[in-house]
């Protein structure tokens, strides 16, 4: 296998799937993947098995679910284009406005059209995940709900918040009770209510049952349907990057530098942006084993590092180095900066054979600079 490379399993991404589908059949909630954090629609059949649909971010994801996915399409977007809004309502079954403002220009073209509200209710402290930090632009608080034109209200056939990212369901329930609180009144008058994502719900830790009576207990009180759409939920801990060690470096003192035909920068931004340091299979921390080293990306950043990491041997030009948990947020966010090679994609079957999906090249690279 040429690296560098990310190996999708699709036994793991089926363990996820299968807990997802076990809460939409005992909750008679609907489940979409999130595409923002997933979309390599090769999986996509897969996915359908299990999943009722799928939330876009804009057009293009919209239009990628249409072609591939084909369940429920509900888009959500901070603000949408004139020249884009004829083609969403056609494709999309939920349409979700994150102003008044929005919903006057638009609604009326759209088949079910929601609202992004914001509880005003963090539960978390990195605030550039935090939709309810000071002064965030998403979704509507209750000040000016209050307020809104009668007619703009009467378009709304739901309601969506999304304020969690990676967290539990006792987070989920802090934020519940904040919408209830203000937003209760409206929520009887609504067909359904979409409570986003950053619900950890297969990460082993989770409280699924806690999930579930949450889900129930909205249902029956408002007498809405529940749509949840996470992402990192449905591919944890499905994705490996398969990266090469080009060189050593050994420093007199100190730990030691390897430097990898993958890159933080290129190919794990969010190890960067979160930031933190993903796992790499057959290593401990720093200082835990007898060999340690800091891996670094061959590109020109200073601060392209991955981490720092101990090993019980010592490594050598050549090894291959595996990276977890690397399908989320990943080949969405891949950029070719330096003229990086983009990682190949593989799927890793039922049957524990490697499948190469898609390959890239140095066109890929030409073809989007002009
Ligand atoms: C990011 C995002 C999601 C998915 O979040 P995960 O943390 O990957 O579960 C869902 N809905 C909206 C509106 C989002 O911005």
């Amino acid at each position: 296998m040429e690296t560098p490379a990310y190996i999708i399993d699709e036994k793991i991404l089926t363990r996820n799937l299968e807990i997802l589908a076990e809460v939409q059949k005992s909750t008679g909630a609907k489940i979409l993947l999130a595409q923002k954090c997933f979309s390599a629609y090769y999986f996509y059949p897969l996915i359908k098995k299990y999943l009722s649909g799928t939330a876009s971010s804009g057009l293009h994801e919209a239009r990628l679910s249409k072609e591939f996915f084909g369940g429920e399409n509900h888009v959500y977007a901070p603000a949408y284009k004139d020249s884009e809004i004829i083609e969403l309502a056609e494709i999309c079954d939920h349409v979700i406005f994150n102003s008044f403002r929005q919903v006057e220009k638009f609604a009326d073209k759209v088949k079910s059209a929601g609202l992004r509200i914001n509880p005003e209710h963090s539960t978390q402290k990195i605030s550039i995940y935090d939709p309810c930090s000071k002064n965030s632009r998403l979704g509507v608080r209750i000040d000016e709900f209050k307020s809104a034109r009668r007619d703009l209200l009467e378009k709304l056939d739901g309601l969506h918040f999304h304020t969690l990212c990676e967290q539990n369901s006792d987070a989920l329930e802090e934020t519940v009770d904040a919408v209830e609180k203000n937003f209760g009144e409206y929520l009887y008058k609504m067909k359904w209510l979409n409570l986003g994502g950053g619900h950890h719900i297969t990460k082993s830790n989770y409280d699924i049952e806690r999930l579930k009576k949450i889900i129930c207990r909205l249902k029956n009180k408002y007498d809405v349907e529940i749509y949840l759409e996470p992402g990192e939920a449905v591919a944890l801990d499905a994705g490996f990057l398969v990266a090469s060690v080009l060189e050593i470096q050994n420093l007199r003192d100190g730990v030691q530098n390897v430097i990898i035909d993958a890159s933080a920068a290129c190919h794990m931004p969010d190890v960067l942006e979160m930031p933190y340091t993903p796992k790499i299979i057959g290593a401990a921390e720093i200082g835990v084993k007898k060999f340690n080293y800091r891996f670094g990306g061959a590109t020109c950043l200073a601060g392209d590092i991955i981490g720092e990491y101990s090993f019980d041997n010592p490594l050598n030009e050549g090894d291959e180095i595996i990276f977890c948990d690397m399908a989320i947020y990943t080949m969405v966010k891949n950029n070719t900066f330096n003229g990086v090679k983009l990682p190949a994609i593989y799927a890793k079957t039922f049957d524990g054979e490697l499948k190469l999906i898609k390959n890239f090249s140095y066109e890929n690279f030409k073809g989007r600079l002009s």
